[in-house]
């Protein structure tokens, strides 16, 4: 659909003016002379020395800062133009100082983890040190699985050609790979990409052709992603056993430690997926009869809103989308919505309509002038409307935040979530309100309906299939035939008959089971969606009150685990079963209300 409308650029020469700008290269040199001055300290750290451990730690804290000025800086220009030769030359002297960082803080992270309780309560007697205190414990609960500094060496090293190799083969089979979709009656070929965005296409037959070509073109490369997915989880289960010799380390504890949540909160939270499986799959069924079949295939999980009757589909300049955010945020709180007109009057988001720009959406924020900013391309739609949504309360989420030291920012991908799927609610309550017909309310309302089921469903499945892997993996590699059946199984299990077959191949194609650093990138997904809507719910309870207590939770998310910060703020016990039925439950309106208004048209 093309049409004039466009959003505004945003403004970066408050930061730098160019790349070329003389105070880029002033932040290089000061990030460099740092560097060189921590490498020096780290050679007589060792674990007792706390003064200079809180030396170490401020001078990291202030690379930190420089550097992720100059990184965000830099991936602002490529987003816009990935083809800016300045900034691409940038991005590329900044790896080699990512590297420097790291390699920088381990020594510093050492003595965090083995210094004695007392030196440690030292270390921590200091300003900006004492500040991280909750970020530095939670690291030093690791302390017991850490094998000797050797070692630790050793398998950080290995992993590079090892563990990490395995996830570099797959991004670089997954860049390289061409299918064969069928468009229409032409074969025509295309990178993964580019098929990817056909199974979000309007028509049933396409998704379904774009999904089989993508699956044949997994299926020529089985034996290298299973060659893959059972060397990334055996090193994972080897180096689980490694680092069991005080206590048993499990496969899950790391995601589990790394989300700041426990196992129990884990446990309750899939026993209500569960419990409400019923549920999720009539609303699954409920999508498929609103496109006309009886069943969702394993393509419809993008599938667009299907067109119910011929009407316009009605296009939003973008000050009007600004307005109508502002007053869907103003219902929150009045403050919400001028946070929502600052951003605009700051030029603090970029939103232009261009083919050099990357595709996607985001919020990021200048470390040193601690301003966000948001980016999109913003053509008008209704789910253009609520991306910005989405990103102006991430942006919202930073702001409530930026006068705490950065060691207190830094929250988990659980809670990340949080404000953006808030600000997404708010806006469409507010367009359905707005609605004048049943069709545009149900077109309003099937994004709900489809986050619903993803997160209900597909999240569910992939944790399934995941753990199920690890435990056989135990044993033995599986071979790709056992991959599929392993992965099929766990879609019928969660889908049940609201689908009309699985996707075998999923374990192949979905690249979030290769991402060599971290495992199990699913259950967050549905933690965030259902914690933030626990937390919007409250806004009915709370009245005028609920505003400040969402600021204060916002604000704590980056120094407390997601256990302490439910129950101080609001009361929950999330690791309690019955938390997550509630919230499930309050959704359970929406979905007999999406089922009354296709009654009333179909
Ligand atoms: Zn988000």
């Amino acid at each position: 659909m093309s049409n004039d409308i466009s959003g505004p650029s945003w403004n970066l020469l408050t930061i730098y003016s160019r790349v070329t700008d003389p105070a880029v290269e002033r932040d290089f040199s000061e990030l460099t002379e740092l560097l060189n001055k921590i490498a020096d300290l780290n050679k007589n750290l060792d674990h007792v020395n706390f003064t200079l451990a809180q030396e170490v730690f401020v001078k990291i804290e202030n690379a930190g800062e420089l550097f992720s000025n100059l990184l965000t800086y830099a991936n602002c220009l490529l987003s816009v133009d990935s083809a800016d030769e300045d900034a691409q030359q940038m991005f590329g002297r900044l790896q080699r100082y990512r590297k420097d960082i790291g390699s920088a803080s381990k020594t510093l992270q050492e003595f965090e983890a083995f210094a004695g309780e007392e030196v440690l309560e030292s270390y921590l007697n200091h300003e900006s040190v004492g500040q991280a205190r909750f970020s530095i414990l939670h690291r030093r609960q690791l302390a017991p699985q850490l094998l000797s500094r050797s070692e630790e060496q050793l398998v950080e090293g290995l992993a590079q050609n090892g563990l990490h190799a395995w996830g570099d083969l797959y991004d670089r089979l997954s860049g390289s790979i061409e299918c064969d979709v069928l468009v229409g009656n032409q074969s025509q070929s295309m990178g993964l990409a580019q098929a990817a965005t056909q199974m979000m296409d309007s028509s049933d037959a396409q998704r379904k052709n774009a999904w089989e070509a993508i699956n044949q073109s997994w299926n020529v490369h089985e034996e290298a992603c299973a060659a893959g997915l059972n060397a990334i989880t055996g090193w994972r289960l080897d180096l689980c056993d490694q680092r069991s010799q005080n206590e048993p380390v499990g496969f899950l504890d790391s995601a589990v430690h790394m989300n700041k949540i426990s196992v129990e909160t884990l446990n309750a939270l899939l026993a209500s997926a569960r419990k409400s499986n019923a549920l999720a799959q009539r609303a699954a069924k409920l999508q498929a009869r609103a496109m006309g079949k009886e069943r969702l295939g394993p393509w419809d999980s993008r599938a667009p809103a299907p067109v119910l009757e011929k009407h316009s589909t009605k296009l939003m300049a973008f000050d009007q989308a600004i307005e109508l955010i502002k007053d869907a945020f103003s219902t929150v709180d009045p403050s919400m919505g001028e946070f929502v007109q600052m951003m605009a009057d700051e030029s603090w988001i970029e939103a232009t309509v261009s083919a050099k720009k990357r595709p996607g959406a985001y919020c990021t924020s200048f470390s040193k002038s601690k301003s966000p900013r948001v980016y999109m391309t913003y053509s008008g739609s209704t789910s253009d409307v609520i991306t910005l949504a989405h990103e102006l309360g991430h942006a919202l989420h930073f702001w409530v935040m930026r006068d705490l030291p950065e060691t207190q920012r830094r929250y988990g991908m659980s809670l990340a979530e949080t404000a953006s799927t808030m600000g997404e609610t708010a806006v469409r309550n507010e367009l359905l309100a707005r609605a004048s017909s049943d069709l545009e309310k149900l077109d309003i309302m099937w994004e709900e309906l489809s986050a619903f089921t993803t997160f209900m469903l597909n999240i569910p499945t992939r944790f399934e299939f995941e753990k199920n892997l690890y435990d056989k993996r135990r044993d033995r590699p599986l071979s790709p035939k056992e991959l599929r059946k392993l992965m099929s199984d766990a879609w019928l299990e969660w889908y049940g008959d609201s689908i009309s077959e699985p996707d075998p191949m999923f374990w192949a194609s979905k690249l979030h089971f290769y991402i060599s650093g971290l495992s199990f990138y699913n259950f967050p997904y549905l933690f965030g969606y259902l914690f933030s809507l626990g937390v919007f719910s409250e806004k009915s309870h709370l009245g005028d009150r609920f505003y400040s207590q969402y600021c204060e939770l916002l604000r704590d998310t980056g120094r407390m685990t997601a256990e302490d910060l439910a129950e101080r703020h609001l009361g929950f016990d999330i690791q309690s079963q019955s938390f997550w039925d509630n919230v499930i439950d309050s959704i359970h309106p929406r979905i007999d209300e999406y089922e009354r208004l296709l009654n009333s048209v179909l």
